[in-house]
């Protein structure tokens, strides 16, 4: 049962083929049969989830009908969950409990979901490896000595190792769609303003989003049916109109124009992802689409771009941590202005302390123009590349990141190593534009390959259809690791 993916287990549960707590009590049965090797959860909330699947069992004989009524799916630990601990993964949070659900949590329970636990994070989502986490790593689910990727990998190496049915992670610059691509599951980051951020704990709000991680795209299209849409409690939230993403899925694929930007397949990226995605090309020309060379020519500025807005936005939003209003508060000082600096010395981690500072560098008197006005100039370039290609395209197909996942510890000492890996997502944050990684291929040591699609300003549509029928034709997503 923990096998299936969102549309079998709605099946299963409508033929009632089984009830939602025997696939609730089966997916834990799986946490516990895997999750001291994968360790991808920081909290589980087996208690209220048994309660939700007994009450969802009920709506089901009763003959209600919700999207998503007895499905167990897991939240990254940023995403407010009212009555159970946000950590952020951080030490500053950990004993915090939210005083109300995000938007998002809110919409999945009233669609019926049951959710079994928190997923572990790099500290406040900054990272590419979960390695920042202050609770612990998370291991791959295809080779435990690998990383899942990050900043969502605790939501990826579960939908992967098959503990939850489906996930939510957030993406500020890759984090849904590289941690996807490591562990052979699809995750999409809609467009700025699709999915409403109320109630998820902000890095950098120009960036951030939410999105699913799920073990398809047909998977994909129903969980933002619930969770994409106009909120009145985020003012940066769209009131453009929510397609009905699944059925849109449906639709033709034949003559789709694939923009293959040649920024992306230069020096750098590794062999077999280059040959997993040209074959991943190949497979969209045979069902019909047509592919077009496109130039992203500001590609080269994206990882400084990124880098300079990303952590000018996190010192300010983390700024709230002061001590005083939530979180961790140092006993260590006997006046104010200590126990400001004790309290922020030990409640964040080294890679939290270095966005804050190069954050605030960046914002600072003298340097203002110079890094931070810079970059916002660099980054209206950047979404300019993409109106220019999408004159020649539907739709961008890329690598999802340079390479596939690497060592525990391999990236640790260098952190510019780190942020160069994220060249091929990073962009996608920048222009605002949705972007969504599926499975692609396996290296020679059975590690997964992504897939990156993007797509124009609240085209989600258009990328679950592709992906969705690439996996019609293709069985890359089928695969299970053999933990
Ligand atoms: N690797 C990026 C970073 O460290 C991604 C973060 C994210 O998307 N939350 O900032």
């Amino acid at each position: 049962m923990h096998r299936s993916t969102l549309i079998q287990a709605r099946e299963g549960l409508r033929k009632k083929q089984f009830s939602a707590l025997e696939l609730t009590e089966a997916v834990y049965q799986r946490i516990d049969a895997v999750e001291d090797k994968v360790k991808a959860f920081v909290h589980l909330t087996k208690e209220s989830a048994l309660e939700q699947a007994r009450d969802a069992d009920k709506k089901i004989s009763a003959g209600v009908d919700a999207p998503l009524l007895g499905i167990p799916l897991a939240l990254k630990d940023l995403i407010c969950t009212k009555g159970t601990r946000t950590t952020c993964s951080s030490r500053y949070l950990d004993q915090f409990i939210a005083p109300y659900d995000a938007t998002v949590t809110e919409r999945l329970k009233a669609a019926g979901a049951v959710i079994i636990g928190k997923t572990n994070m790099d500290e406040f989502a900054m990272g590419s490896s979960n390695e920042n986490s202050w609770h612990h790593p998370t291991f791959n689910p295809w080779a435990l000595d690998r990383v899942p990727g990050g900043s969502s990998g605790g939501s990826a190496a579960a939908v992967g190792a098959h503990e939850c049915i489906a996930s939510l992670g957030s993406d500020t610059g890759g984090s849904i769609r590289q941690p996807a691509s490591f562990c052979g599951v699809t995750g999409l980051k809609p467009t700025y303003g699709r999915v409403s951020r109320f109630g998820l704990v902000a890095f950098a709000s120009s960036l951030d989003q939410i999105g699913p991680m799920t073990k398809t795209a047909e998977d994909a299209a129903l969980l933002m049916n619930v969770i994409g849409g106009k909120d009145p409690l985020d003012s940066t939230s769209a009131e453009n109109p929510l397609p009905d993403f699944s059925e849109a899925l449906k639709g033709e694929v034949k003559g789709l124009k694939l923009g293959i930007p040649k920024e992306y397949f230069t020096s750098g990226i590794d062999p077999e992802v280059e040959q997993a995605v040209r074959g991943a090309i190949k497979t969209l020309e045979s069902l019909g689409m047509e592919t077009v060379e496109v130039s992203l020519p500001h590609t080269g500025y994206a990882v400084a771009t990124y880098y300079i807005l990303a952590c000018a936005e996190a010192s300010t939003n983390l700024s709230r941590y002061d001590g005083v209003r939530y979180g961790h508060r140092s006993e260590k000082s006997d006046n104010l202005l200590d126990m400001y600096l004790n309290t922020r010395s030990e409640g964040f981690g080294e890679e939290v302390k270095r966005r804050i500072i190069l954050g605030t560098f960046v914002l600072s008197s003298g340097y203002y123009d110079a890094y931070y006005l810079k970059g916002q100039k660099t980054r209206t370039l950047i979404k300019q590349d993409f109106e220019d290609a999408y004159k020649k395209c539907d739709l961008i197909v890329a690598p999802t990141c340079p390479a596939p996942a690497f060592k525990l510890g391999e990236k640790l000492d260098d952190p510019l190593q780190m942020y160069l890996a994220d060249i091929y997502t990073i962009s996608a944050n920048l222009a605002g534009i949705p972007a969504l990684s599926i499975p692609c291929g396996f290296t020679a040591d059975n590690l997964p390959i992504g897939l990156q699609l993007m797509g124009k300003h609240f085209d989600e549509a258009t990328l679950l259809k592709v992906g969705h029928h690439f996996q019609q034709n293709t069985d890359f997503h089928r695969k299970f690791p053999a933990l």
